[in-house]
């Protein structure tokens, strides 16, 4: 079986969010939904100096891209009553039945990484498919083409690792990786473990 997985270098991400709005226009997304998510995390303090000029102490911030991880033990699956998501045995992708769903929110509880999403009109949950008609082409997602810092990238996770090593996904704002998330980041240089975080999240609402 292959497990597909998403590759994201936190030190090349500009936060220029090219790859959340592609992904929103190609799958026609609502206003208030997103399938992908491009989180702000700063902290530290500012001063002023005797000049009057802003100087930083300890002042740091970075970017991570996220969407759903199509984990190894998705808690979304198993948080859902009426059987509506599955995990593909072929490629590891984990999707959302709509007909099936009778939009309970369960698995918006459930998952850790916020990635299902409440769709008011249809009154159904929807998630990342990871552009299953995309790869099921040949093609790549669209926010991996999309990316003008070439920061993401997706396929098979074992040849991810072989090019990129293991990485990283215990990177604040993230949680502990309770669910195998199928995600590898490799940091920014300021970036904070899991747990041991000082900053905060710095996004407005609509953008989550
Ligand atoms: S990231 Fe969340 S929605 Fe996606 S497979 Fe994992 S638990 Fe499910
Ligand atoms: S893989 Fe496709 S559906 Fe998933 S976040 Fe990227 S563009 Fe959106
Ligand atoms: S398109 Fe690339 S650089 Fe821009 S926010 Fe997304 S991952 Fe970061």
């Amino acid at each position: 079986m292959t497990q597909y997985a998403f590759y994201f270098d936190s030190s090349k991400c500009t936060g220029c969010k090219t790859c959340q709005v592609v992904c929103k226009e190609n799958h026609k997304l609502p206003t208030d939904n997103l399938w992908r998510r491009v989180l702000e995390y700063q902290g530290g303090s500012w001063s002023v100096d005797a000049s009057g000029c802003y100087v930083p102490e300890g002042a740091f911030g970075y970017k991570i891209s996220l969407s759903c991880n199509h984990c190894d033990m998705p808690a979304c699956m198993a948080n859902c009553a009426t059987g509506a998501i599955s995990k593909d045995e072929d490629t590891g992708i984990v999707s959302i039945d709509r007909e099936a769903c009778i939009g309970c929110k369960a698995c918006i509880t459930a998952c850790p990484y916020e990635a299902p999403t409440f769709i008011e009109e249809t009154g159904v949950v929807s998630k990342c498919d990871m552009c299953l008609d995309e790869v099921s082409s040949g093609h790549v997602p669209f926010c991996v083409a999309s990316c003008p810092m070439r920061a993401l990238d997706w396929g098979d996770k074992d040849e991810l690792i072989a090019k990129y090593g293991e990485g990283d996904v215990e990177i604040e704002p993230l949680p502990e990786n309770t669910t195998g998330a199928n995600l590898i980041i490799k940091p920014h240089p300021a970036a904070q473990k899991t747990g041991a975080g000082t900053g905060s999240t710095v996004n407005l609402a609509e953008e989550l």
